[in-house]
C-alpha cells in the first residue's frame, strides 16, 4: 500500500545496507495515536511498504508512473467527494426524475472538479489496462520481498526481531503467526498460506545480519 497520507504523519528512510530505519512519527496525527502499541507498530510495517515501493520505482519507471497516477488521483478524490457530498447524502437523489437527482446531472455535467476528476480516472483505467500483465509481472515477484521488507523495516525500527509477531498477537490471539518471527526457525516442510509468511524460512538468517551490523555499530572504536 502507498498512499500521499503517510507523507503527512511521517517520513522513513531504511538503510538497508546498515540495518538502519530512521522513522519520525507524528505522534499528535490522530491517524496514528488512535491505538498506541499495535498501530505504531503496523504504521511502521506500512512505512515499510512505502520505502520498498519507493524503492522499486527507481528500478522500474512503470511502477513511478503508477504511483504518480494514483497519487494524483486521491487528494482529487476527497474534493469530488465533499462537492457531491449534497447530492450523495439525499437519498431523494437516487431516484430518476427527481429534483435532487437532476440537479446532480446538471452539476457533474458543468462543473470543472467533477470533469477534471473523471478524466483523470479515465487515463487511470486507460494506464491500467495497457500495463496490467507488465506490472502484475514485477509486482506478484516483489510482493513477497516487499512484505518482507515491511516486517524487518519495523523490526529494525524498534529493534525488536519479534515486533510484529507481538503486535499482531494482541490483535488476533487464535491466529498462528510464528512464521512473522525473526527468530523462530519454521521446519523446511513449512508451506505458506499468505505472501507475508514465503520467506519465513530465511528470517532467523536475516536478523543474525541485524545482530551482527548492531553489534558493529556499537563496538568501541
Ligand atoms: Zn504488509
Amino acid at each position: 500500500m502507498i498512499t500521499g497520507a503517510f507523507e503527512a504523519v511521517g517520513t522513513a528512510n531504511f538503510n538497508p545496507e546498515h540495518f538502519f530505519v530512521d522513522l519520525q512519527l507524528d505522534k499528535t496525527n490522530p491517524e496514528i495515536s488512535r491505538n498506541q502499541d499495535s498501530t505504531d507498530v503496523f504504521f511502521a510495517h506500512e512505512m515499510g511498504h512505502f520505502d520498498f515501493e519507493k524503492r522499486l520505482a527507481e528500478q522500474y519507471p512503470l511502477i513511478a508512473q503508477k504511483h504518480s497516477v494514483v497519487l494524483e488521483l486521491g487528494p482529487l478524490f476527497e474534493d469530488v467527494i465533499q462537492v457531491m457530498s449534497p447530492f450523495w447524502s439525499d437519498p431523494s437523489c437516487e431516484t430518476t426524475g427527481s429534483d435532487c437527482h437532476s440537479q446532480m446531472l446538471e452539476f457533474v455535467q458543468t462543473d470543472l472538479l467533477y470533469a477534471t476528476y473523471i478524466s483523470y480516472n479515465e487515463s487511470k483505467r486507460n494506464f491500467f489496462e495497457a500495463n496490467q500483465v507488465e506490472l502484475e509481472r514485477i509486482e506478484s515477484a516483489a510482493l513477497r520481498y516487499e512484505e518482507l521488507y515491511a516486517d524487518l523495516f519495523a523490526a529494525v525500527f524498534y529493534e525488536n526481531s519479534e515486533i510484529i509477531l507481538t503486535a499482531l498477537r494482541r490483535v488476533y490471539p487464535e491466529a498462528e503467526l510464528d512464521c512473522r518471527s525473526f527468530t523462530k526457525q519454521m521446519p523446511k516442510s513449512f508451506i505458506a498460506e499468505t505472501e507475508h509468511c514465503e520467506l519465513s524460512l530465511a528470517r532467523p538468517a536475516i536478523w543474525q545480519l541485524v545482530d551482527l551490523a548492531s553489534q558493529q555499530k556499537n563496538k568501541p572504536a
